[in-house]
Formats: structure tokens, C-alpha cells, sequence
């Protein structure tokens, strides 16, 4: 189903309207959490500045360690309508639980399913019967083929409204918190007629990385890029290190609009 085989065309998935597909070079942005409604807010002000025709944000985090900020779950699944409402954003939000789906749902625009829910099959058919577009980040551990078959069980449940997300992989390189594996972006355009975007927040996991690797992607031909924005990223609850900041944003608009998209 995902296959360029039977679909020779690169599909185009709309978002609340907001397009993402070949020649679009759509920007997702906002904050990695969900914290208050003026964070998100502000989040979403930067990622406006940025150009952002989507606003991304989570309310429920799959963390590392069962210690961390977890998300504010239905609370801020609230916050994130209010910002939609207040800036006209459609909104991109995690979902980590097949029993979530629905509420989740009921306030997303876009479901995202994160890297280490990328092979939790009930998850994926769950989002797949949800009505939504669903974004399905690469498994960290996924070869192409696996990402792909994650992608299966969506449109198997027929949702073909899927855009997919390289963020990274575990490599044997510990500089970055991930490896951009930059050329899975047009080996899978060729593969698959679905949308291809990059999250370099979370492959890179450092600020001074992001807007180098939003240029790869760019470059490289991505539908997307989806980037942390934060207000203050030294006092963000999860992953500040990597948040882009005020000054960064007129660069971050340049690129998007400077380098013209592949199609
Ligand atoms: C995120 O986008 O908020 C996130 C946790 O990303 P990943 O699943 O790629 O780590």
C-alpha cells in the first residue's frame, strides 16, 4: 500500500489543510513539551516568525527515564487547542498508547507516532482506524524496510494519510545523540510515494546542529523539516539543549525559503 510500485506519483498529505509533499518544504515547529499555555503560546509566536504552517508540541512524552517530565497529557492536549485557536496552527501532537488514540484524536490535526513506538503494532493500528494523518517517525533501530512495514499497518487499516519522519538512528557515533541518516530521505521517496520530512532537533539533540541539518534536509530534497522552538530553552523541561531560540529563527525562515524545494 505504502509502495511507489502500485502508486507511481509521490502522494501530497494534508494537514488541516496545510500540505506536505513533493515541492512543499513544509515547516513543522514548536515546542518539544507541552509545559504552560503561554510556553506554548510563545512556542507557537517563534514558529509563526519561523514561517511554520504547523504547530508541533507534545503532551504525552515517551522518556528515556521514567523520572523525566512525562507531559501533561489531556491538560495539554487543552493548551494545544487553545494555541490552534489563537494562531490558526493546525496541531501535530504524539500519541504513545493505543488506548489514547481516540482522545488524542478528538484534539490533533496529525498523530505522531515517535521513534520508540515505531514498531508497536497495536499502537500503529490503532492510529491507522483513528481518521487522522498520522506521522510515523523512524524506529531508531529501524532499517528502511522496517520503517516502511511500520508504515503498512497504518495503511492497512486504511489510512494512507501517513508522512514520514527520518530523526535519526543509533550508529556507533556517540558526538551526536543520533545519526541523520540523511540518504534515507530519497532512497525512501523512491520507495514509497509517501511524504519524506526530518526532525534535525532530535537526530542532532544540539542547537547548533539544527540549522546545518534543516539545510541537508532541505537540500536533499525532504518534503519537511519539524524543529524545536522554545522561549526558554534553559528552563524547558525536556530536551532545552536542542530548542532553536529567537535568534535563530530569521536564519531558520532564509533556509526554507531560500533553497528552492526538490520535487
Ligand atoms: C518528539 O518529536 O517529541 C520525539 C520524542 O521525537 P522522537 O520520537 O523522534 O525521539
Amino acid at each position: 500500500l505504502v509502495s511507489r510500485d502500485h502508486h507511481p506519483d509521490r502522494s501530497v498529505v494534508r494537514v488541516g489543510g496545510v500540505p506536505i509533499g513533493p515541492g512543499t518544504a513544509t515547516l513543522v515547529a514548536g515546542p518539544c513539551a507541552v509545559e504552560t499555555p503561554d510556553q506554548t503560546l510563545a512556542a507557537a509566536r517563534m514558529a509563526q516568525a519561523a514561517g511554520a504552517t504547523l504547530l508541533r508540541g507534545g503532551a504525552y512524552k515517551p522518556r528515556t527515564s521514567p523520572y523525566a517530565f512525562q507531559g501533561l497529557g489531556e491538560a495539554g492536549l487543552r493548551i494545544l487547542a487553545d494555541v490552534r485557536a489563537e494562531t490558526g496552527l493546525p496541531v501535530v501532537t504524539e500519541v504513545v498508547d493505543a488506548h489514547d488514540v481516540e482522545l488524542v484524536a478528538s484534539y490533533a490535526d496529525m498523530l505522531q507516532v515517535g521513534t520508540r513506538n515505531a514498531q508497536n503494532f497495536a499502537l500503529l493500528q490503532a492510529v491507522g482506524a483513528a481518521g487522522r494523518p498520522v506521522m510515523l517517525k523512524r524506529g531508531m533501530n529501524a532499517t528502511i524496510e522496517e520503517w516502511l512495514m511500520a508504515a503498512e499497518y497504518i495503511a492497512q487499516r486504511g489510512n494512507l494519510d501517513i508522512v514520514l519522519c527520518e530523526r535519526g538512528i543509533r550508529t556507533f557515533e556517540t558526538a551526536t545523540r543520533n545519526t541523520l541518516d540523511i540518504s534515507a530521505v530519497p532512497v525512501v521517496q523512491r520507495l514509497s510515494h509517501l511524504p519524506v520530512i526530518v526532525d534535525p532537533s532530535h537526530s542532532g539533540g544540539r542547537r547548533d546542529l539544527v540549522l546545518p541539518l534543516t539545510r541537508a534536509a532541505i537540500a536533499v530534497g525532504a518534503d519537511g523539516v519539524i524543529i524545536d522552538v522554545h522561549p526558554r530553552p534553559e528552563q524547558a523541561l525536556c530536551d532545552g539543549p536542542q530548542a532553536l531560540v529567537d535568534d535563530d529563527l530569521a536564519e531558520l525562515a532564509a533556509i526554507m525559503t531560500d533553497l528552492p524545494p526538490m520535487v
